[in-house]
């Protein structure tokens, strides 16, 4: 689990129930990255969590993670994983990158305006599976999918003005996935549950035990 910032500690929470989870470790340093198999990084503030991955040396070599080793990202997660994001009053920022994915940051407003849902994930929950209660807060939606091996997870239905809308908020490119809510904070732990055997999968061996970073 990335733990710079945010909201990392109610994932481990959720991780330590998972007896797949050998280990959720605290990632604060580049040893603590070399040492695991997938990484957590949770919601936040996308801005805060990239300034103090560069001040503590952690940015680059965070960068080499996600190229290759599964990474999830949460909210703010999502943002530092996506190729692009929308400039804010105060400029641009530094991303990670990796996932062909255009976002839009704070789609829906401020902290007031969070919200929850449920929302139907067949492709990672299974056809006929209850759906996720989802908590939205100062979320991102993706507004673009720029490579055709992105896979789109969830897509919220609401409206804006008059038109009913459906925006994408959960993808998963390849070892990478992305949720613009917060999973973390319901008691629901098949996200993790899935972010799990994808890192197993990536690990080769479907029955091992993984070390999670948060
Ligand atoms: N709006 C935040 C950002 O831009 C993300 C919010 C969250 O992670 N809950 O980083």
């Amino acid at each position: 689990m990335l733990a710079l910032q945010g909201a990392f500690i109610e994932h481990v929470h959720i991780l330590k129930r998972l007896p797949e989870v050998a280990e959720a470790i605290l990632v604060r340093t580049q040893e603590q990255l070399e040492s695991v198999d997938a990484l957590i990084i949770p919601g936040g503030e996308s801005t805060a969590m990239a300034l103090i991955a560069e001040r503590c040396g952690l940015f680059e070599p965070l960068r080499k993670f996600t190229r290759s080793k599964p990474t999830w990202g949460t909210c703010a997660g999502m943002i530092l994983l996506a190729n692009e994001a929308s400039k804010t009053k105060k400029g641009g920022q530094q991303l990670l990158g990796g996932l062909d994915i255009a976002v839009n940051r704070n789609q829906f407003g401020s902290q007031v305006d969070s919200f929850e849902t449920d929302l139907h994930m067949s492709a990672v929950l299974g056809e006929s599976a209850p759906p996720f209660h989802a908590v939205f807060i100062r979320a991102p939606i993706v507004t673009a999918l720029n490579s055709e091996d992105v896979q789109v997870l969830a897509k919220l239905e609401h409206q804006v003005g008059q038109t009913d809308t459906e925006t994408i908020v959960a993808v998963r490119q390849g070892h990478l996935m992305a949720t613009a809510f917060h999973p973390e904070l319901t008691p629901d732990d098949r996200l993790h549950s899935y972010f799990v055997r994808l890192a197993q999968d990536y690990k080769g061996k479907s029955q091992d035990v993984v070390t999670m970073a948060n």
